[in-house]
């Protein structure tokens, strides 16, 4: 079976490799940007295990014939079951906190909407999920994380948990009412305002709170 090994702390536990669930619209500023009013409940999606690559890894843009966004968002990894979880269970199952982008082809998402067609083929492609390593959860504070994304050292985006519509342990305890979560499992929350398009030569950096710092470059 294979592992994060590389997204992870030596002293977290060894998790299989498992599915993102992706929220949509959990930032009203965001959705505000794209023109879309906020939801009433979590917009979920999914990405397959394939989309899960090292937030170090160089962005292959290139590579595309999509207009390539970043969106960077909050990771959460599971190191439990959940089924029809409340708040508390949802917290208890969280293994460690980390970073991921919820790279979009931007362009064929708008398609895609407007023929109310999946998403899937714009979010949910191969390494379309760059992942940081993973800070043990332990007494950090959900409801206060700030999130930053500079590119070529401009901040493009800010934001913090607390802005979040739906905190982080409800929409745990939300996705597991449709989704079995498993061991391994990341969730993804959502991200603030600032997405736009990546392009080769970009130098990203990313932090979270004073926790963790992650950089990539795209290619
Ligand atoms: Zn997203």
């Amino acid at each position: 079976m294979a592992y994060l090994h590389q997204f992870f702390d030596k002293n977290l536990l060894k998790l299989p490799v498992g599915k993102v669930i992706c929220v949509g619209r959990n930032y009203a500023a965001h959705a505000k940007e794209l023109n879309h009013c906020v939801p009433s409940e979590p917009i979920l999606f999914l990405k397959p295990t394939n989309a899960l690559i090292a937030f170090d890894e160089p962005i292959q843009a290139s590579s595309f014939e999509h207009a390539l966004h970043y969106e960077l968002e909050i990771a959460v990894l599971l190191n439990s079951e959940l089924k029809n979880a409340n708040k508390e269970t949802a917290i208890a199952a969280i293994a460690g906190i980390g970073l991921s982008l919820d790279l979009t082809f931007r362009d064929l998402q708008d398609k895609l909407k407007q023929k109310g067609h999946p998403w899937e083929k714009s979010k949910a492609f191969d390494n379309s999920c760059p992942t940081s390593r993973f800070v043990k959860y332990l007494d950090l504070d959900l409801e206060d994380l700030s999130l930053v994304l500079k590119i070529n050292n401009e901040i493009r985006q800010s934001g913090n948990s607390a802005d979040m519509l739906v905190d982080i342990a409800s929409l745990l305890a939300y996705s597991s009412k449709y989704f079995t979560l498993n061991p391994g499992d990341i969730v993804i929350t959502g991200t603030p305002a600032g997405v736009g398009v990546l392009k080769p030569g970009d130098k990203l950096e990313a932090h979270l709170s004073n926790i963790l710092s992650v950089n990539t470059t795209v290619i």
